[in-house]
């Protein structure tokens, strides 16, 4: 038995197997020298590909739309490519490692691909290519992202597309030697209700992988090939802790108002369909960011208006006419994927991401404010831009909505009209809240990026983890400034960031004046509680 020690990302119990994740480690292509032992090799890295492919699938088809789906399906399709299979049969043959050959065939067929002069079939060499490395990765025991039973996930850091693509159900907790509390990852296992862990001081090896570990997320603990006795202690907190999950059952439909009276909106952080499911099991009252982005990520192209469309919608549905905030795509900074062709930047936390990405890409931003207003036909949906700084950049993003708008109504396509807010993250556009006021219906604070923003300490970087501390009273005194600016200007204001949660801060934020707490769906009736049981 050896014990550990991490920062809680998200509290629970969980003990299972280890699956590691170190998708960076060169792939071994040495192979065992026996051309036959390499062809059945391959055949079976085949199969488990296949198997991959079926999970992840599976899992497309539940939460991200037809278009990705198809995309596994073709890769699944590809796998018994039988130009791709003789490829790799006659460099076995010749002595390459199975390996190599599937890495080396990869590559010719992906160049083939891509001289065809089909749109189409010119980008399946991305998929090709992806199948190859898919294989080469199982050939050297390297774990794909792929998650076929329930296990904690082990890895030495998680970024957001590579979280959303494992199978939520099979995800026992999270544990990772780097990270911060307030990354997307940390979020992401808080939406999901996944104990989690970050900066551990694990040293991950191979021989990890397998391995007995229980997470205890109230502590920070782990425990590798734990005891009897250390899996019945956390077995009796795990009850413990289940027992606070049924008393908060009582503030289950109650209105969040305080002994004085005054109301606060409790809605729910989500990042797609099933986490709007998530926000209605936890009596959340609404949505209060909808983070586009994640629809965006884990895959290999943009989605198309009607994809996001129907995911929208599905939200829109789900919330059976409780109010969605979507935020419009936040990409940049450490949400990223290949095929949106961000550019390396020195500083991404302070480059071309939110609103910058979407005003400078203003087809992509226009396909995806056009989905939503569609989707506000079913629902009350808002419109809610990220990472404002300048009076500007709304009237740029209000001008590009009214333009959608227009379109809509002269295609005679059926939409709503969204209100439309920003998030105050930036210390320019906190400092300028008077002002913004005056230019939407409503703001909604988002203190991740104010707080990194404020106190210059980048958010992902767990060494100066120290002096990004939400609790700092340049945060707190812009919050109140941020509230009293948008009642003087008649408009209400939330909190969406992680602050919302914090349970030392309730009553501030009631004393504040705030309007609306949005948070992770699994924490809705917790400060619901708190807020019926303050005096504010
Ligand atoms: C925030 O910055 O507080 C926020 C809610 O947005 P995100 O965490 O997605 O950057
Ligand atoms: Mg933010």
């Amino acid at each position: 038995m050896k014990q550990g020690k991490g920062i809680p990302a998200f509290a629970g119990i969980a003990v299972g197997k280890v699956c590691l994740l170190q998708r960076n480690r060169p792939i071994d292509t040495t192979g065992s020298g026996d051309p036959q032992q390499e062809q059945e090799s391959f055949a079976r890295a085949c199969k488990e590909a296949d198997a991959q492919l079926e999970q992840l699938a599976e899992h497309a088809r539940k939460d991200l739309g037809e278009e990705q789906v198809m995309i596994l399906e073709v890769q699944q399709m590809m796998l018994q490519d039988q130009d791709f299979l003789d490829n790799v049969t006659v460099k076995i043959r010749k002595g390459a490692s199975a390996a190599q050959a599937a890495l080396d065939a990869g590559k010719e067929c992906s160049a083939e691909f891509a001289a065809l002069d089909d749109e189409y079939m010119k980008a399946r060499a991305a998929d090709i290519q992806d199948i190859a490395r898919r294989l080469a990765a199982i050939l050297s025991n390297q774990d794909a992202i792929s998650l076929p039973e329930p296990a904690i996930v082990l890895a030495e850091d998680l970024g957001p597309s590579e979280t959303i693509q494992l199978p939520r159900e099979n995800i026992l907790a999270l544990v990772t030697k780097q990270g911060s509390t307030n990354s997307h990852t940390a979020i992401l296992a808080r939406t999901l209700n996944i104990p989690s862990l970050v900066q551990t001081e694990i040293e991950l090896s191979p021989e990890l992988a397998g391995r007995q570990m229980a997470v205890d997320g109230f502590t920070g603990t782990y425990t590798l090939d734990p005891d009897e006795q250390t899996i019945k202690a956390l077995n009796a907190c795990r009850n413990a802790q289940s027992q606070k999950v049924r008393e908060l059952e009582a503030w289950r439909g109650k209105p969040s108002v305080t002994q004085s009276g005054k109301t606060v909106r409790i809605y729910a952080n989500i990042g797609n369909v099933e986490d709007a499911k998530a926000a209605m099991c936890g009596d959340a009252e609404g949505i209060g960011l909808l983070r586009s982005e994640f629809l965006y990520l884990g895959r290999e192209d943009y989605p198309n208006e009607q994809e996001l469309y129907t995911a929208y919608r599905s939200v829109v549905d789900t919330m059976q006419g409780k109010p969605v905030i979507v935020r419009t795509i936040d990409i940049g900074a450490d949400k990223r994927a290949d095929y949106l062709g961000l550019k390396e930047e020195e500083n991404p936390a302070l480059g071309e991401r939110g609103i910058r990405f979407c005003l400078g890409r203003e087809d992509v931003f226009c396909t995806g404010l056009r989905a939503i207003y569609r989707a506000a036909a079913g629902g009350p949906v808002s419109i809610m831009f990220p990472m404002i700084a300048s009076a500007w950049e709304v009237e740029k993003a209000r001008s590009i909505c009214e333009s959608v708008e227009a379109e809509l109504t002269a295609q005679g396509i059926a939409h709503g009209k969204p209100e439309i807010g920003v998030m105050i993250e930036t210390p320019a556009a906190a400092i300028c809240s008077e002002q913004l006021a005056q230019m939407v219906d409503f703001f909604s604070v988002g203190t991740n990026d104010l707080t990194q923003y404020l106190l210059a300490a980048d958010r992902q970087n767990a060494a100066v983890m120290p002096y990004c501390d939400p609790h700092h009273p340049a945060v707190l005194n812009m919050l109140a400034y941020i509230a009293e600016s948008a009642h003087k200007a008649g408009i209400w204001a939330g909190i969406c960031g992680e602050l919302a949660a914090d349970p030392q801060l309730t009553e501030r934020f009631l004393k504040m004046g705030f309007d609306e707490l949005s948070v992770a769906p699994g924490e809705v009736l917790a400060l619901r509680k708190r807020v019926c049981e303050s005096e504010v």
